[in-house]
């Protein structure tokens, strides 16, 4: 059982989902009606359904600055249990490899109903930065939905719990849950 002290949070693909709107801004300013979330089976947003890399540097410029008129959605439960949470402990923290949060902070407040003190959002820039952060606030516990991550986490002592999505289906080492229910389940509030 976790102790809620000792979680913490990947932002995209674990809460937000980012990748339906990435293929929601393919569609509607690029043209690009082919993309199927179950398609996207490599982390790699490198070649994802033959898509130029100028589309899709452009394409994660818009998420990441915010602009984008389509809604990006929380996962089913998200809220529910961050909200819960939130009332035993704060902030909430939330670990991004975004190079900075941008609109990702009014989004969290927002989507998630927790006041803007209730939550901590660092930016690493990359995805081996978020070990430091890890240890740095004690945490035993990282909720990650890329493989890679998950190891550099495991090797620095913090637990990964992968959360499932078709990207990271080649997990054999990691415990995964496939929704915010079953991730809920593991906490002892
Ligand atoms: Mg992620």
């Amino acid at each position: 059982m976790i102790d809620p002290m000792s979680v913490a949070f990947d932002i995209d693909g674990v809460v937000a989902d980012t990748i339906s709107l990435f293929i929601e801004i393919a569609r509607n300013d690029f043209n690009i009606n082919q993309l199927q979330y179950e398609d996207i089976t490599s982390y790699s947003l490198e070649g994802i359904g033959g898509i130029d890399q100028d589309v899709m540097t452009a394409i994660l410029e818009k998420i990441l600055n915010g602009n984008y008129s389509i809604p990006l959605k929380p996962f089913d439960g998200a809220p529910e249990v961050l909200r819960r949470l939130g009332q035993s402990y704060d902030p909430v923290l939330f670990v991004t490899a975004r190079p900075y949060p941008g609109p990702i902070t009014e989004w969290i407040t927002d989507n998630i109903g927790l006041e803007s003190g209730a939550v901590e959002i660092v930016a690493t820039g990359s995805f081996e930065g978020k070990t430091d952060i890890l240890l740095e606030r004690n945490i035993s516990y990282f909720i990650e939905d890329r493989l890679e991550t998950c190891v550099f986490l495991k090797d620095a002592g913090i637990t990964p719990i992968l959360f499932k999505q078709p990207w990271n289906r080649e997990n054999q080492l990691f415990y995964e849950v496939s929704n915010w229910q079953e991730l809920e389940a593991l906490i002892e509030y």
